[in-house]
């Protein structure tokens, strides 16, 4: 049977820098690829209107999506407010609900920015939920399976004290960098406007760079590094590693 990963994000490029990567090697085993965010980045531009940006980089994360085959969702929430709130979490249970995934990343639990660390929380807590009937949500039944879950590396590998972020796993991408590349470079409302302020191609050089430093922790030249999240009653098997193989360091 086709397995199922979910990706979800609070902005929508937020995947394509962190889990491109393994994404696509999990989409050349054969898995269905499903993307998410829970805002559509409204708050990033310096020219358009709200509405504009939604509508330009939702389309831009379709796009990036497409390119492996999958689909992309966005949760409608505001950029720079990604609560821990009922609202919220309910829309993040009705979408493990409807997606079914085998396998979900999810953001750092630690990172630059509160919409990363609440969406981290939010993710986590409704595949503990999606399974429990007394939670209704309109258009999703339950699902009766907790996911494996895996944190992606928040920004520049580090949290906001400046202390490098410990990885349980380390995933060589070497051979689908330039697939990784290409789905980022879908997102060419951010990354025109780095280029015109930086004059540098800043924001794919940036997912370079940290993809080449987690690469380096494993004699690899990309890499992409993941925490497994082992709390109690998520699955305690490593899913990921059991996918990819030799693909995948084990670092603790
Ligand atoms: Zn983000």
């Amino acid at each position: 049977m086709t397995q199922t990963v979910l990706a979800v994000g609070a902005h929508p490029d937020d995947i394509e820098f962190m889990a491109a990567g393994t994404l696509a090697l999990l989409r050349q085993k054969g898995w269905r690829v499903q993307m998410a965010s829970l805002t559509p980045g409204d708050c990033g531009t310096m020219t358009h209107t709200r509405q504009e940006i939604s509508r330009i980089r939702k389309a831009e994360a379709s796009a990036a999506a497409g390119i492996l085959g999958g689909t992309y969702h966005c949760l409608e929430c505001e950029d720079m407010f990604v609560l821990y709130d009922r609202p919220t979490l309910l829309k993040v249970i009705g979408l493990v609900r409807r997606v079914r995934p085998d396998l979900v990343f999810a953001p750092s639990p630690e990172d630059y920015m509160a919409d990363h660390e609440n969406a981290s929380r939010l993710v986590w807590s409704a595949c503990f939920a999606a399974g429990i009937p007394n939670i209704p949500t309109p258009d999703a039944e339950p699902y009766h399976r907790i996911p494996s879950l895996y944190y992606m590396d928040p920004v520049d590998a580090k949290d906001k004290y400046g202390q490098p972020t410990p990885a349980d796993a380390i995933v060589n991408i070497t051979s689908v960098v330039d697939l990784k590349t290409r789905m980022l470079a879908c997102h060419a409302s951010q990354r025109d406007w780095l280029l015109a302020h930086h004059g540098v191609d800043e924001y794919l050089d940036s997912m370079k760079r940290q993809s080449r430093l987690r690469g380096r922790q494993a004699d690899w030249e990309f890499a992409e590094a993941f925490r497994r999240h082992r709390g109690h009653s998520f699955p305690q098997d490593d899913l990921l590693s059991k996918e990819l193989g030799p693909l995948v360091r084990i670092i603790r």
